[in-house]
């Protein structure tokens, strides 16, 4: 599979006059490769959301870079890349969409950005399993599963060589979570494209990734095959979100806090960031951080 997105050691910073400055994405590296779906996962506040709004050019990255397909993403390249190549659907379909305009002509944008003048907006509601004449109504028809339907149908329309999706499920009732999820997958593999899915509900990463990466306080700590992760998680970060998941099955979202306070983003802990909290801290972690991967833990440092 050929290299869709590369984010290299990528830096975001959040500034509040005032106040300290947040680095929110501190040096994260990930790739997404063509007809692949990527499981963004890790606790809330971690910095995956931001990392996917550098993306698409709504957060400006301080270091690093990101490239996609082979350039890279320069700020003037941003709107044109995001209005092509790039399509991110958002956690919350109700305020995604103008309640004000017909679904059909939100559709329509989409196939005119992709210069598409033989799909019409109703060919791309049937494309997410909904009924044609659903493109003459308005947005507050619709439930909550119907309007991201909508909002997917409506990043399709583009053509988009990626679709993110941050947080994409998580307003949906649990009847509609994994219809969605799979619907994204199967629509994005279909045409090729790739797909970063950020969630902090496991099950369904497990369900519709091909690879996992695990974010913990700005950083990627493990990134590997979904099976592989789930069946031997190396990092320590890892195994206690994995362990942390009530039910036996693997199945659930991720508990609210893990043991352990979570470190202010504004002042993270020397060393490697997840030491206050790791059963496994050694002398090394509290000074030196690990920074390599797939896996950045000092128990599993490459030879
Ligand atoms: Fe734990 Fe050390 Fe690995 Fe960090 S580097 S996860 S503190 S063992």
């Amino acid at each position: 599979m050929s290299s869709l997105l590369k984010i290299d050691d990528l830096v975001v910073e959040h500034r509040t006059p005032g106040r300290p400055v947040v680095r929110a994405v501190a040096g994260a590296s990930l790739e997404v490769r063509a007809g692949e779906v990527v499981g963004l996962v890790g606790e809330s506040g971690c910095g995956k959301s931001t990392l996917a709004r550098a993306v698409v050019g709504l957060n400006r990255a301080a270091s690093g870079s990101i490239s996609f397909e082979g350039t890279p993403v320069t700020p003037l390249g941003l709107r044109r890349r995001t209005m092509t190549g790039v399509q991110m659907v958002f956690q919350d379909p109700y305020a995604s969409l103008n309640p004000r305009r017909r679904v059909g002509d939100q559709i329509a944008d989409g196939l005119r950005v992709a210069g598409d003048a033989t799909s019409s907006p109703a060919d791309l509601l049937e494309r997410v399993g909904l009924p044609r004449e659903f493109a003459s109504r308005h947005p507050h028809e619709f439930s909550g599963g119907q309007r991201q339907r909508i909002a997917i149908a409506r990043a399709l329309a583009a053509r988009p060589r990626l679709l993110i999706g941050d947080e994409p499920i998580s307003a949906l009732d649990a009847s509609a979570q994994s219809q969605v999820a799979t619907l994204m997958r199967d629509l994005a593999v279909s045409s090729g494209a790739g797909l970063l899915f950020i969630s902090h509900d496991l099950s369904v990463v497990r369900l519709i990734a091909d690879r996992i990466a695990v974010m913990y306080l700005g950083r990627i700590v493990e990134v590997g095959d979904t099976a592989e992760v789930w069946a031997e998680p190396r990092h320590p970060y890892t195994q206690a979100l994995l362990g942390a998941i009530p039910k036996p099955d693997g199945m659930g979202v991720l508990p609210a806090e893990l043991p352990g306070d979570v470190p202010d983003p504004a002042d993270p802990p020397q060393g490697c960031r997840f030491h206050p909290r790791c059963p496994l801290v050694m002398d090394v972690c509290r000074v030196k951080e690990p920074e390599f991967g797939p896996v950045a833990c000092w128990l599993h440092e490459p030879s």
